[in-house]
Protein backbone atom coordinates (compact mmCIF):
# COMPACT_ATOMS: atom_id res chain seq x y z
CA UNK A 1 0.00 0.00 0.00
CA UNK A 2 0.73 3.59 -1.30
CA UNK A 3 2.71 6.02 1.61
CA UNK A 4 2.84 8.44 -0.83
CA UNK A 5 1.21 10.70 -3.35
CA UNK A 6 1.32 10.73 -7.03
CA UNK A 7 2.36 13.55 -8.73
CA UNK A 8 4.39 14.31 -11.92
CA UNK A 9 4.64 10.71 -12.54
CA UNK A 10 6.00 10.06 -9.50
CA UNK A 11 5.92 9.22 -5.77
CA UNK A 12 5.87 12.47 -3.51
CA UNK A 13 6.35 12.54 0.19
CA UNK A 14 2.92 14.65 1.90
CA UNK A 15 3.85 17.42 3.57
CA UNK A 16 0.06 17.73 5.39
CA UNK A 17 0.70 14.52 7.63
CA UNK A 18 -0.91 11.40 7.09
CA UNK A 19 -4.71 10.17 7.33
CA UNK A 20 -5.69 7.14 9.22
CA UNK A 21 -8.03 4.39 7.01
CA UNK A 22 -9.88 1.77 9.52
CA UNK A 23 -11.07 -0.93 8.12
CA UNK A 24 -15.37 -0.94 9.09
CA UNK A 25 -14.80 -4.98 9.40
CA UNK A 26 -12.52 -4.98 12.56
CA UNK A 27 -12.37 -0.73 13.35
CA UNK A 28 -8.53 -1.66 12.95
CA UNK A 29 -6.13 1.10 11.47
CA UNK A 30 -5.67 -1.03 7.98
CA UNK A 31 -2.76 1.62 6.46
CA UNK A 32 -1.64 5.42 7.33
CA UNK A 33 -2.33 7.32 4.23
CA UNK A 34 -0.22 10.54 2.93
CA UNK A 35 -2.09 13.91 3.72
CA UNK A 36 -1.84 16.60 1.13
CA UNK A 37 -1.22 19.54 2.08
CA UNK A 38 -2.40 23.10 0.00
CA UNK A 39 1.37 23.43 -0.61
CA UNK A 40 1.07 19.52 -2.31
CA UNK A 41 -2.46 20.12 -3.71
CA UNK A 42 -0.50 23.83 -6.20
CA UNK A 43 2.50 21.13 -6.46
CA UNK A 44 0.01 18.69 -8.04
CA UNK A 45 -1.90 21.24 -10.11
CA UNK A 46 1.67 22.96 -11.51
CA UNK A 47 2.01 19.23 -12.91
CA UNK A 48 -0.90 18.53 -14.34
CA UNK A 49 -0.42 22.41 -16.10
CA UNK A 50 2.81 21.23 -17.48
CA UNK A 51 1.26 18.15 -18.80
CA UNK A 52 -1.66 20.06 -20.69
CA UNK A 53 0.58 21.72 -22.88
CA UNK A 54 1.43 18.34 -24.61
CA UNK A 55 -1.28 16.15 -23.50
CA UNK A 56 -4.16 18.49 -25.44
CA UNK A 57 -2.28 17.93 -28.45
CA UNK A 58 -2.25 14.23 -28.62
CA UNK A 59 -4.71 12.62 -30.75
CA UNK A 60 -7.77 10.68 -29.24
CA UNK A 61 -6.56 7.64 -30.46
CA UNK A 62 -2.92 8.45 -28.84
CA UNK A 63 -5.27 8.32 -25.55
CA UNK A 64 -7.67 5.51 -26.18
CA UNK A 65 -4.01 3.63 -26.17
CA UNK A 66 -2.98 4.76 -22.30
CA UNK A 67 -6.84 3.81 -21.45
CA UNK A 68 -6.63 0.50 -22.85
CA UNK A 69 -4.17 -0.30 -21.33
CA UNK A 70 -5.13 1.25 -17.68
CA UNK A 71 -8.59 -1.18 -18.20
CA UNK A 72 -6.29 -4.08 -19.10
CA UNK A 73 -4.49 -3.60 -15.86
CA UNK A 74 -7.03 -3.11 -13.77
CA UNK A 75 -8.57 -6.53 -15.13
CA UNK A 76 -5.42 -8.47 -14.58
CA UNK A 77 -5.25 -6.60 -10.71
CA UNK A 78 -8.90 -7.12 -10.44
CA UNK A 79 -8.52 -9.54 -7.31
CA UNK A 80 -6.28 -7.60 -5.46
CA UNK A 81 -7.67 -4.45 -6.03
CA UNK A 82 -11.09 -5.52 -5.53
CA UNK A 83 -9.89 -7.05 -2.31
CA UNK A 84 -8.19 -3.63 -1.09
CA UNK A 85 -11.45 -2.16 -1.71
CA UNK A 86 -13.31 -4.27 0.64
CA UNK A 87 -11.18 -3.73 3.65
CA UNK A 88 -11.66 -0.10 3.51
CA UNK A 89 -14.91 0.16 2.36
CA UNK A 90 -16.48 -2.92 4.03
CA UNK A 91 -18.71 -3.66 1.18
CA UNK A 92 -19.15 -7.50 0.19
CA UNK A 93 -15.68 -9.02 -1.56
CA UNK A 94 -18.53 -9.86 -5.02
CA UNK A 95 -19.52 -6.46 -4.89
CA UNK A 96 -15.95 -5.08 -4.77
CA UNK A 97 -15.60 -7.30 -7.88
CA UNK A 98 -18.13 -5.94 -9.88
CA UNK A 99 -17.04 -2.92 -9.38
CA UNK A 100 -13.52 -3.54 -10.93
CA UNK A 101 -15.30 -5.01 -13.85
CA UNK A 102 -16.75 -1.73 -14.08
CA UNK A 103 -14.02 0.16 -13.34
CA UNK A 104 -11.73 -1.40 -16.92
CA UNK A 105 -15.37 -1.35 -18.60
CA UNK A 106 -14.98 2.29 -18.09
CA UNK A 107 -11.86 2.97 -19.45
CA UNK A 108 -12.39 1.23 -22.51
CA UNK A 109 -15.55 2.96 -23.38
CA UNK A 110 -14.22 5.78 -22.97
CA UNK A 111 -11.28 4.68 -25.07
CA UNK A 112 -13.54 4.19 -27.54
CA UNK A 113 -15.14 7.66 -27.28
CA UNK A 114 -11.28 8.92 -27.45
CA UNK A 115 -10.73 7.39 -30.71
CA UNK A 116 -14.37 8.61 -32.12
CA UNK A 117 -13.63 12.26 -31.20
CA UNK A 118 -10.71 12.04 -33.94
CA UNK A 119 -13.66 11.77 -36.48
CA UNK A 120 -15.67 14.82 -35.08
CA UNK A 121 -13.46 17.25 -33.14
CA UNK A 122 -13.83 19.99 -36.12
CA UNK A 123 -17.60 20.38 -38.21
CA UNK A 124 -18.36 22.54 -40.39
CA UNK A 125 -21.04 25.23 -40.11
CA UNK A 126 -23.59 26.00 -42.93
CA UNK A 127 -23.23 30.07 -42.57
CA UNK A 128 -25.91 32.32 -44.10
CA UNK A 129 -23.45 34.38 -45.70
CA UNK A 130 -21.02 32.83 -48.89
CA UNK A 131 -18.17 35.01 -48.13
CA UNK A 132 -17.94 33.42 -44.82
CA UNK A 133 -17.04 30.06 -43.59
CA UNK A 134 -17.25 28.42 -39.74
CA UNK A 135 -16.21 25.53 -38.20
CA UNK A 136 -16.84 24.50 -34.80
CA UNK A 137 -14.27 22.98 -32.68
CA UNK A 138 -14.11 20.98 -29.39
CA UNK A 139 -11.39 21.19 -27.31
CA UNK A 140 -10.24 19.69 -24.10
CA UNK A 141 -11.40 22.09 -20.79
CA UNK A 142 -7.96 22.06 -18.99
CA UNK A 143 -6.75 20.73 -15.73
CA UNK A 144 -9.84 19.50 -14.05
CA UNK A 145 -9.92 19.24 -10.51
CA UNK A 146 -12.27 15.58 -9.38
CA UNK A 147 -13.07 15.29 -5.91
CA UNK A 148 -14.96 11.49 -5.09
CA UNK A 149 -16.98 10.32 -2.09
CA UNK A 150 -15.97 6.42 -0.59
CA UNK A 151 -19.73 4.70 -1.79
CA UNK A 152 -17.34 3.23 -5.30
CA UNK A 153 -14.31 4.50 -4.53
CA UNK A 154 -12.19 3.11 -7.78
CA UNK A 155 -15.24 3.85 -9.94
CA UNK A 156 -15.83 7.10 -9.05
CA UNK A 157 -12.43 7.98 -9.71
CA UNK A 158 -13.04 5.89 -13.66
CA UNK A 159 -16.35 7.92 -14.01
CA UNK A 160 -14.18 10.76 -13.43
CA UNK A 161 -10.83 9.95 -14.62
CA UNK A 162 -11.65 8.13 -17.82
CA UNK A 163 -13.72 10.74 -19.57
CA UNK A 164 -10.90 13.80 -18.73
CA UNK A 165 -8.33 11.89 -20.45
CA UNK A 166 -10.25 10.70 -23.34
CA UNK A 167 -11.23 14.53 -24.02
CA UNK A 168 -7.57 15.75 -23.67
CA UNK A 169 -7.71 17.18 -19.76
CA UNK A 170 -5.04 16.35 -17.44
CA UNK A 171 -6.41 15.91 -13.57
CA UNK A 172 -5.65 16.34 -9.94
CA UNK A 173 -7.77 14.05 -8.13
CA UNK A 174 -8.66 13.80 -4.85
CA UNK A 175 -10.37 10.64 -2.86
CA UNK A 176 -12.02 10.19 0.15
CA UNK A 177 -9.90 10.08 3.13
CA UNK A 178 -11.78 7.33 4.21
CA UNK A 179 -11.17 5.13 1.29
CA UNK A 180 -8.02 6.31 -0.82
CA UNK A 181 -6.21 3.35 -0.78
CA UNK A 182 -7.19 1.79 -4.73
CA UNK A 183 -6.81 5.39 -6.00
CA UNK A 184 -3.48 5.28 -5.22
CA UNK A 185 -2.83 1.87 -6.39
CA UNK A 186 -4.31 3.79 -9.83
CA UNK A 187 -0.80 5.81 -9.35
CA UNK A 188 1.07 2.77 -9.67
CA UNK A 189 -0.91 1.72 -12.75
CA UNK A 190 -0.37 5.06 -14.76
CA UNK A 191 3.05 4.57 -14.40
CA UNK A 192 3.22 0.79 -15.33
CA UNK A 193 1.16 1.62 -18.56
CA UNK A 194 3.86 4.77 -19.07
CA UNK A 195 1.18 7.34 -19.06
CA UNK A 196 2.65 10.64 -19.43
CA UNK A 197 3.89 12.27 -16.10
CA UNK A 198 1.14 15.07 -14.93
CA UNK A 199 -1.32 13.54 -17.03
CA UNK A 200 -2.92 12.02 -13.99
CA UNK A 201 -2.15 13.22 -10.42
CA UNK A 202 -3.62 11.71 -7.05
CA UNK A 203 -3.97 13.59 -3.88
CA UNK A 204 -5.13 11.99 -0.50
CA UNK A 205 -6.18 14.28 1.67
CA UNK A 206 -9.38 15.14 4.16
CA UNK A 207 -11.85 18.35 3.71
CA UNK A 208 -8.90 20.88 3.71
CA UNK A 209 -7.12 19.21 0.79
CA UNK A 210 -10.51 19.05 -1.48
CA UNK A 211 -11.12 22.51 -0.51
CA UNK A 212 -7.82 23.70 -1.63
CA UNK A 213 -8.03 21.96 -4.86
CA UNK A 214 -11.20 23.45 -5.26
CA UNK A 215 -10.23 26.69 -4.61
CA UNK A 216 -6.98 26.54 -6.95
CA UNK A 217 -6.49 29.21 -9.59
CA UNK A 218 -5.11 26.59 -11.55
CA UNK A 219 -7.72 24.32 -12.10
CA UNK A 220 -10.24 25.30 -14.83
CA UNK A 221 -12.99 22.91 -13.81
CA UNK A 222 -14.25 21.61 -10.39
CA UNK A 223 -15.69 17.66 -11.22
CA UNK A 224 -17.42 16.61 -7.50
CA UNK A 225 -19.07 13.96 -6.29
CA UNK A 226 -20.16 14.25 -2.88
CA UNK A 227 -23.29 15.43 -0.64
CA UNK A 228 -24.86 18.54 -1.18
CA UNK A 229 -23.58 20.86 1.81
CA UNK A 230 -19.74 20.01 -0.23
CA UNK A 231 -21.13 20.60 -3.41
CA UNK A 232 -22.24 24.18 -1.95
CA UNK A 233 -19.15 24.97 -1.14
CA UNK A 234 -17.69 23.67 -4.06
CA UNK A 235 -19.74 25.01 -5.87
CA UNK A 236 -19.38 28.27 -3.97
CA UNK A 237 -15.44 28.42 -4.92
CA UNK A 238 -16.23 27.68 -8.39
CA UNK A 239 -17.84 31.27 -8.66
CA UNK A 240 -14.23 32.96 -7.83
CA UNK A 241 -12.97 31.55 -11.10
CA UNK A 242 -16.01 31.65 -12.80
CA UNK A 243 -14.88 27.69 -13.30
CA UNK A 244 -16.99 25.15 -15.43
CA UNK A 245 -18.32 23.02 -12.33
CA UNK A 246 -20.27 19.60 -12.43
CA UNK A 247 -22.28 18.31 -9.39
CA UNK A 248 -23.31 14.48 -8.67
CA UNK A 249 -24.78 14.81 -5.18
CA UNK A 250 -27.18 13.18 -2.86
CA UNK A 251 -30.68 11.66 -3.62
CA UNK A 252 -34.05 10.31 -1.68
CA UNK A 253 -35.10 8.11 -4.83
CA UNK A 254 -38.33 6.40 -4.85
CA UNK A 255 -39.62 2.84 -6.20
CA UNK A 256 -43.52 2.47 -6.72
CA UNK A 257 -44.50 -0.52 -6.58
CA UNK A 258 -47.66 -1.00 -7.90
CA UNK A 259 -50.96 -4.10 -7.17
CA UNK A 260 -49.98 -5.62 -10.62
CA UNK A 261 -46.09 -6.02 -10.14
CA UNK A 262 -44.56 -9.44 -9.94
CA UNK A 263 -44.17 -10.11 -6.14
CA UNK A 264 -40.69 -12.15 -6.43
CA UNK A 265 -39.89 -9.49 -8.23
CA UNK A 266 -40.66 -6.47 -6.14
CA UNK A 267 -39.26 -7.78 -3.29
CA UNK A 268 -35.48 -8.75 -5.10
CA UNK A 269 -35.65 -5.05 -6.68
CA UNK A 270 -36.70 -3.65 -3.52
CA UNK A 271 -34.20 -4.98 -1.63
CA UNK A 272 -31.67 -4.93 -4.06
CA UNK A 273 -32.13 -0.54 -4.47
CA UNK A 274 -31.26 -0.52 -0.73
CA UNK A 275 -29.38 -3.15 0.90
CA UNK A 276 -26.95 -2.97 -2.10
CA UNK A 277 -23.55 -1.88 -0.89
CA UNK A 278 -25.07 -1.51 2.45
CA UNK A 279 -27.26 1.84 1.16
CA UNK A 280 -24.55 3.54 0.35
CA UNK A 281 -25.39 4.74 -2.88
CA UNK A 282 -26.20 7.59 -4.11
CA UNK A 283 -29.75 6.72 -6.43
CA UNK A 284 -30.02 3.93 -3.82
CA UNK A 285 -34.13 3.74 -3.35
CA UNK A 286 -34.74 4.28 -0.23
CA UNK A 287 -38.37 5.71 -0.15
CA UNK A 288 -40.51 2.35 -0.37
CA UNK A 289 -44.00 3.63 -2.33
CA UNK A 290 -46.66 0.37 -2.25
CA UNK A 291 -50.17 0.25 -3.94
CA UNK A 292 -52.53 -0.47 -0.87
CA UNK A 293 -54.06 -3.76 -2.50
CA UNK A 294 -50.90 -5.37 -2.66
CA UNK A 295 -49.01 -3.85 0.42
CA UNK A 296 -50.08 -6.63 3.42
CA UNK A 297 -48.33 -9.35 1.46
CA UNK A 298 -45.38 -7.01 0.13
CA UNK A 299 -44.32 -6.21 3.92
CA UNK A 300 -44.84 -9.43 5.34
CA UNK A 301 -42.31 -10.93 2.77
CA UNK A 302 -39.98 -8.34 2.58
CA UNK A 303 -39.45 -8.44 6.44
CA UNK A 304 -39.03 -12.28 5.60
CA UNK A 305 -36.52 -11.71 3.27
CA UNK A 306 -34.96 -8.88 5.26
CA UNK A 307 -33.78 -10.91 7.92
CA UNK A 308 -32.72 -13.77 5.90
CA UNK A 309 -29.11 -11.87 4.44
CA UNK A 310 -26.54 -12.89 6.15
CA UNK A 311 -24.81 -10.03 7.49
CA UNK A 312 -20.64 -10.34 8.38
CA UNK A 313 -17.35 -10.10 7.33
CA UNK A 314 -17.33 -8.77 3.70
CA UNK A 315 -14.54 -11.27 2.75
CA UNK A 316 -16.81 -14.11 3.98
CA UNK A 317 -18.57 -15.86 1.22
CA UNK A 318 -21.99 -15.44 1.43
CA UNK A 319 -22.35 -12.06 2.90
CA UNK A 320 -24.72 -9.63 1.20
CA UNK A 321 -24.30 -7.07 4.19
CA UNK A 322 -21.06 -5.25 5.36
CA UNK A 323 -20.02 -3.20 7.73
CA UNK A 324 -21.06 0.84 7.17
CA UNK A 325 -17.84 2.45 5.72
CA UNK A 326 -17.04 4.26 9.09
CA UNK A 327 -18.08 5.24 12.82
CA UNK A 328 -19.17 8.68 11.75
CA UNK A 329 -21.53 6.92 9.15
CA UNK A 330 -22.41 4.11 11.53
CA UNK A 331 -23.21 6.61 14.16
CA UNK A 332 -25.40 8.69 11.83
CA UNK A 333 -27.81 5.51 11.23
CA UNK A 334 -27.89 4.72 14.44
CA UNK A 335 -29.15 8.37 14.75
CA UNK A 336 -32.00 8.11 12.74
CA UNK A 337 -33.08 5.12 14.61
CA UNK A 338 -32.99 7.29 17.34
CA UNK A 339 -35.09 9.82 15.25
CA UNK A 340 -37.96 7.12 14.01
CA UNK A 341 -38.44 6.28 18.06
CA UNK A 342 -39.09 9.98 18.65
CA UNK A 343 -41.22 10.22 16.04
CA UNK A 344 -42.93 6.83 16.58
CA UNK A 345 -42.79 5.18 13.08
CA UNK A 346 -43.39 1.46 13.17
CA UNK A 347 -40.35 -0.71 12.68
CA UNK A 348 -40.97 -3.45 10.49
CA UNK A 349 -37.39 -5.20 10.66
CA UNK A 350 -34.20 -3.97 12.18
CA UNK A 351 -33.24 -0.65 13.87
CA UNK A 352 -29.77 -2.13 15.49
CA UNK A 353 -26.66 -3.55 15.78
CA UNK A 354 -26.79 -7.37 14.85
CA UNK A 355 -26.75 -9.36 18.26
CA UNK A 356 -23.65 -11.97 17.06
CA UNK A 357 -21.48 -8.58 15.77
CA UNK A 358 -20.50 -6.66 19.01
CA UNK A 359 -17.40 -5.37 16.40
CA UNK A 360 -17.21 -3.37 13.18
CA UNK A 361 -19.50 -1.13 12.06
CA UNK A 362 -22.74 -3.15 11.38
CA UNK A 363 -26.23 -2.97 11.45
CA UNK A 364 -29.02 -4.89 10.62
CA UNK A 365 -31.28 -4.06 7.07
CA UNK A 366 -33.59 -1.86 8.08
CA UNK A 367 -37.33 -0.82 7.50
CA UNK A 368 -40.25 1.50 8.37
CA UNK A 369 -43.52 1.72 7.33
CA UNK A 370 -46.42 4.28 7.52
CA UNK A 371 -44.01 6.76 7.25
CA UNK A 372 -45.31 10.34 6.96
CA UNK A 373 -43.87 12.53 4.44
CA UNK A 374 -42.83 14.76 7.31
CA UNK A 375 -40.73 12.36 8.74
CA UNK A 376 -36.76 12.97 8.97
CA UNK A 377 -36.23 9.29 8.10
CA UNK A 378 -38.50 10.19 4.49
CA UNK A 379 -37.08 13.58 3.19
CA UNK A 380 -33.48 13.15 4.56
CA UNK A 381 -30.67 11.43 2.58
CA UNK A 382 -29.74 8.54 4.99
CA UNK A 383 -27.10 6.90 3.38
CA UNK A 384 -27.17 3.47 4.52
CA UNK A 385 -29.42 -0.22 4.39
CA UNK A 386 -33.06 1.73 5.63
CA UNK A 387 -35.81 1.46 4.20
CA UNK A 388 -38.85 3.79 4.80
CA UNK A 389 -42.35 2.95 3.35
CA UNK A 390 -46.02 4.44 2.67
CA UNK A 391 -48.55 2.90 0.55
CA UNK A 392 -50.63 5.01 -2.18
CA UNK A 393 -53.62 4.22 -3.85
CA UNK A 394 -54.09 5.84 -7.09
CA UNK A 395 -51.22 6.86 -9.90
CA UNK A 396 -51.22 10.52 -8.95
CA UNK A 397 -51.14 10.25 -5.78
CA UNK A 398 -48.10 8.12 -5.77
CA UNK A 399 -46.41 10.31 -8.47
CA UNK A 400 -47.19 13.36 -6.04
CA UNK A 401 -45.66 11.35 -2.89
CA UNK A 402 -42.60 10.59 -5.10
CA UNK A 403 -42.02 14.04 -6.61
CA UNK A 404 -42.56 15.96 -3.37
CA UNK A 405 -39.05 15.83 -2.41
CA UNK A 406 -35.26 18.40 -2.75
CA UNK A 407 -33.80 15.51 -4.86
CA UNK A 408 -34.46 14.15 -8.16
CA UNK A 409 -31.89 11.77 -8.77
CA UNK A 410 -33.18 8.36 -8.97
CA UNK A 411 -36.63 6.42 -9.43
CA UNK A 412 -37.77 2.74 -10.03
CA UNK A 413 -41.54 2.07 -11.18
CA UNK A 414 -42.35 -1.67 -10.91
CA UNK A 415 -45.52 -2.64 -12.40
CA UNK A 416 -46.51 -5.15 -15.18
CA UNK A 417 -48.37 -2.78 -17.01
CA UNK A 418 -45.90 -1.41 -19.36
CA UNK A 419 -47.34 1.60 -20.80
CA UNK A 420 -48.17 2.71 -17.02
CA UNK A 421 -45.08 2.11 -15.88
CA UNK A 422 -43.98 4.16 -18.90
CA UNK A 423 -45.52 7.15 -18.58
CA UNK A 424 -45.35 6.91 -14.75
CA UNK A 425 -41.56 7.26 -15.87
CA UNK A 426 -41.98 10.52 -17.74
CA UNK A 427 -43.96 12.18 -14.88
CA UNK A 428 -41.14 11.43 -12.19
CA UNK A 429 -39.03 14.23 -11.78
CA UNK A 430 -35.19 12.23 -11.57
CA UNK A 431 -32.14 12.02 -13.92
CA UNK A 432 -32.60 8.50 -14.28
CA UNK A 433 -35.93 6.30 -13.83
CA UNK A 434 -35.42 2.28 -13.86
CA UNK A 435 -38.71 0.43 -15.00
CA UNK A 436 -38.81 -2.87 -13.41
CA UNK A 437 -35.67 -3.07 -11.81
CA UNK A 438 -33.76 -0.47 -9.85
CA UNK A 439 -29.65 0.46 -10.21
CA UNK A 440 -28.36 -1.26 -12.54
CA UNK A 441 -26.43 0.98 -14.56
CA UNK A 442 -24.38 1.15 -17.57
CA UNK A 443 -21.02 3.76 -18.68
CA UNK A 444 -23.36 3.72 -22.15
CA UNK A 445 -25.92 6.04 -20.43
CA UNK A 446 -26.37 9.36 -18.80
CA UNK A 447 -26.20 9.67 -15.08
CA UNK A 448 -26.97 12.60 -13.04
CA UNK A 449 -29.82 14.29 -10.78
CA UNK A 450 -32.71 17.04 -11.24
CA UNK A 451 -32.92 19.78 -8.04
CA UNK A 452 -30.42 19.26 -5.68
CA UNK A 453 -29.63 15.81 -6.68
CA UNK A 454 -26.99 17.49 -8.75
CA UNK A 455 -25.72 19.69 -12.12
CA UNK A 456 -24.65 18.02 -15.40
CA UNK A 457 -24.12 14.81 -17.13
CA UNK A 458 -21.92 12.04 -16.17
CA UNK A 459 -21.18 8.61 -17.97
CA UNK A 460 -22.07 8.41 -22.02
CA UNK A 461 -21.20 11.09 -24.40
CA UNK A 462 -22.66 13.53 -21.90
CA UNK A 463 -19.55 12.37 -19.53
CA UNK A 464 -17.19 13.38 -22.14
CA UNK A 465 -18.74 16.59 -23.47
CA UNK A 466 -17.92 17.93 -19.18
CA UNK A 467 -14.55 17.91 -20.44
CA UNK A 468 -14.88 19.47 -23.51
CA UNK A 469 -15.29 23.30 -24.85
CA UNK A 470 -17.00 23.85 -28.34
CA UNK A 471 -14.58 26.98 -30.21
CA UNK A 472 -15.49 28.89 -32.91
CA UNK A 473 -13.49 29.14 -35.62
CA UNK A 474 -14.57 31.95 -38.46
CA UNK A 475 -12.83 32.62 -41.77
CA UNK A 476 -13.54 35.37 -43.78
CA UNK A 477 -12.73 33.83 -47.89
CA UNK A 478 -13.12 36.95 -50.54
CA UNK A 479 -10.95 39.07 -51.72
CA UNK A 480 -13.49 41.79 -51.60
CA UNK A 481 -13.25 44.63 -49.21
CA UNK A 482 -14.67 44.75 -46.25
CA UNK A 483 -15.87 48.72 -46.52
CA UNK A 484 -17.29 49.18 -43.39
CA UNK A 485 -14.64 52.30 -42.02
CA UNK A 486 -11.76 51.73 -45.25
CA UNK A 487 -13.84 52.66 -48.42
P1 LIG B 1 -18.73 14.42 1.23
O1 LIG B 1 -19.42 15.56 0.56
O2 LIG B 1 -18.57 14.47 2.71
O3 LIG B 1 -17.24 14.27 0.65
C1 LIG B 1 -16.99 14.06 -0.71
C2 LIG B 1 -15.58 14.50 -1.03
O4 LIG B 1 -15.46 15.92 -0.84
C3 LIG B 1 -14.50 13.88 -0.15
O5 LIG B 1 -13.39 13.56 -0.95
C4 LIG B 1 -14.16 15.00 0.83
O6 LIG B 1 -12.88 14.93 1.37
C5 LIG B 1 -14.32 16.21 -0.06
N1 LIG B 1 -14.56 17.47 0.65
C6 LIG B 1 -15.06 17.66 1.89
N2 LIG B 1 -15.17 18.98 2.15
C7 LIG B 1 -14.76 19.64 1.06
C8 LIG B 1 -14.68 21.02 0.70
N3 LIG B 1 -15.05 21.98 1.54
N4 LIG B 1 -14.24 21.32 -0.54
C9 LIG B 1 -13.89 20.36 -1.41
N5 LIG B 1 -13.93 19.04 -1.13
C10 LIG B 1 -14.37 18.69 0.09
O7 LIG B 1 -19.48 13.11 0.75
P2 LIG B 1 -19.21 11.61 1.19
O8 LIG B 1 -19.72 11.44 2.59
O9 LIG B 1 -17.81 11.25 0.88
O10 LIG B 1 -20.15 10.81 0.16
C11 LIG B 1 -21.49 10.59 0.35
C12 LIG B 1 -22.31 11.54 -0.50
O11 LIG B 1 -21.95 11.40 -1.87
C13 LIG B 1 -23.79 11.21 -0.44
O12 LIG B 1 -24.54 12.39 -0.28
C14 LIG B 1 -24.06 10.58 -1.80
O13 LIG B 1 -25.38 10.67 -2.23
C15 LIG B 1 -23.11 11.32 -2.68
N6 LIG B 1 -22.85 10.55 -3.92
C16 LIG B 1 -23.43 10.98 -5.09
C17 LIG B 1 -23.23 10.26 -6.28
C18 LIG B 1 -23.89 10.70 -7.58
O14 LIG B 1 -23.52 10.16 -8.62
N7 LIG B 1 -24.84 11.62 -7.58
C19 LIG B 1 -22.42 9.13 -6.26
C20 LIG B 1 -21.85 8.73 -5.07
C21 LIG B 1 -22.07 9.45 -3.90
Amino acid sequence: MQTKLFIAGAWVEATGGTLDVVNPTTEAVLHQAPAASAADIDVAVQAARMAFKTWKRTTGTQRAVYLRAIAKSVQSKKESLARLETLQNGKPLPEALWDMDDVAACFEYYADLAEQLDTRQETSIALPHPDFSSLARLEPVGVVGQIIPWNYPLLMLAWKVAPALAAGCTSVLKPSELTPLTALELGSIALEVELPAGVLNIVTGGREAGAALANHAGIDKLAFTGSVATGRSVMQAATAGIKNVTLELGGKSPILVFDDADLEQAIEWIMFGIFWNKGEVCSATSRLLVQSGIAPTLFARLKLECEKISIGDPLEEGVLLGPLVSKGQFNKVQNYFEIAQTEGLTLLTGGKRPAHLATGFFLEPTVYTNVPSTSRLWTEEIFGPVLVAQTFDTAIQALELANNSNFGLGAAVLSTNLKRAEHIARELEAGIVWINCSQPTFCQAPWGGFKQSGIGRELGHWGLENYLETKQITTYNSNKPWGWYIK
